[in-house]
This record gives structure tokens, C-alpha cells and sequence, in this order.
């Protein structure tokens, strides 16, 4: 299985607009973050988690060539706003499912009216099929099975989603330790640290590193990272062994 970083970057993506950051104004690849996804593929199979406001760069950075499904996290614009830019995969293979909280899936029939209508469609509308996430009811994706782990990002329920050995937790704040049972015997956690202050709905980076000390994964990566936390590179030399802030463009291979 390979998971590919699409978007490390907290909500406004670095450099925000307009901002004379040192971080915003490096020169380092690894400081350039689009808003947070990754794409998870093996075999023939090939599923994106989130699809923000850079969905459509991320696809032609990483090449994607197909998409098979649409894991949602939840429905902050950061996470779903990109859904418009699916067509061109609903062209070369016809509707998409997408998978989500029933909230979610509701929030987006609002925000995206003309993608969920049935009569008087546009001919080019994006085209999905809707499927409710419940947690506790793990489903199929492909030939594996996705764990839903419910999470909670300040008020907000947001799913995490494991594949195997992999984990992927975005946008938490708080986690109940009965859903940390599911995060056990993990190769790899992708968890959110936004910075080393605190932050009402984000972990900062001393609770996601108390929160790995509970999930002992073999590795973890840090994503939804905003400016203030720094330079990539001044980041990765404070982070304990095996934990790695993740940048765009990685590829890890599990
Ligand atoms: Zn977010």
C-alpha cells in the first residue's frame, strides 16, 4: 500500500496569502503546504481522504490517475471545498462514491445543491454516490476494510480512517480511549499537530506526542501544520525518533 502526502497544511495552506512569515517566505519545498489529503493506493485500487480547495493541483502533482472513492473526515471547507474538481474523473469512469458522516453527506448536499440533484442536472455536473459512514461498522474499500475511528476536533465529530496497518487522523483534539483500542498494533499513524501552542480544536504538538505515547505506533507523521510551527527542517531536528513531520509530495510505502 502507498499513502501519498497530497496536502500537509493547516486550513490557509503556507504561504498564506498575503502573510511576510519567515516560513511563508521560504525557499524550501518542504515549507509549502496545500491543504491536508492523502492519496492511498495498492494494486489496481486508488482512494483519496479529503478533497479541499487544492484537490485539483494535488491530483496533477501526484499523478493520480483514478479514483475509486472519496473518504470525507468531515465537512470543514478545508476537507470538501475541491469536490467541484472530481469531473474530469467522472468522465474516464462515471460516478464516484464518496464516504462520510450522514452529517457530512448533508452539509455537502447544501453546499454542493447541483452535484446531488436529480432532475434538471447540468450534463457536466460532478456525479457521486453516497455512502454513510457509521462508527463501529467497518466497510470495504476495494479488497480491504476501513476502520472508521471517531474522533472529536473541539465540538465537531470527525472520522480517522484504518486501513491495515495505517491510520490516518486528521483535525482531532480529543479522542475517547475506547477508539484508541482501534489504533493498536499500527506501522504507521498519521496524526494532526498544528503547532506548539494550544489550540481550542487542534492538538498542539505535546498532546499528539502524548497521544503517540498511548498509540505506540512503529512511525508516525505529523500533518495539518500551520506556518507558526516553523521550518520544516528546525521542526523535524525537536521531534522524537520515528516521529516525522510530513511534507507534500512524500511517499511512504507500507
Ligand atoms: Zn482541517
Amino acid at each position: 500500500m502507498k499513502v501519498y502526502f497530497l496536502g500537509t497544511g493547516t486550513s490557509q495552506g503556507i504561504p498564506v496569502i498575503g502573510s511576510n512569515h519567515p516560513v511563508c517566505n521560504s525557499t524550501d519545498l518542504k515549507d509549502k503546504r496545500l491543504r491536508v489529503s492523502v492519496w492511498i493506493s495498492w494494486d489496481d485500487h486508488s482512494y483519496v481522504v479529503d478533497c479541499g480547495p487544492d484537490f485539483r493541483q494535488q491530483m496533477l502533482a501526484s499523478k493520480c490517475q483514478k479514483v475509486d472513492g472519496i473518504l470525507f473526515t468531515h465537512e470543514h471547507a478545508d476537507h470538501t471545498s475541491g469536490l467541484d474538481d472530481i469531473r474530469p474523473f467522472n468522465f474516464r469512469q462515471g460516478e464516484i462514491p464518496i464516504y462520510a458522516h450522514n452529517r457530512v453527506i448533508d452539509n455537502l448536499k447544501e453546499r454542493f445543491e447541483y452535484i446531488f440533484r436529480t432532475e434538471n442536472r447540468y450534463p457536466g455536473a460532478p456525479c457521486v454516490k453516497t455512502i454513510e459512514v457509521i462508527n463501529d461498522e467497518p466497510f470495504q474499500i476495494g479488497n480491504k476494510v476501513a476502520i472508521p475511528v471517531n474522533v472529536m476536533h473541539g465540538d465537531l465529530q470527525v472520522f480517522g480512517y484504518r486501513i491495515d496497518d495505517f491510520a490516518y487522523l486528521t483535525d482531532v483534539k480529543t479522542i475517547d480511549d475506547i477508539e484508541i483500542q482501534k489504533l493498536k498494533n499500527l506501522k504507521v499513524l498519521v496524526i494532526n499537530a498544528l503547532r506548539e501552542e494550544h489550540h481550542f480544536s487542534h492538538l498542539n504538538l505535546e498532546e499528539a506526542l502524548a497521544l503517540i505515547e498511548l498509540v505506540q505506533p512503529e512511525k508516525t507523521y505529523l500533518t495539518h501544520i500551520s506556518h507558526v510551527f516553523g521550518f520544516h527542517e528546525e521542526v523535524q531536528k525537536k521531534l522524537p525518533e520515528n516521529v516525522f513531520l510530513a511534507y507534500d509530495n512524500l511517499e511512504i510505502t507500507l
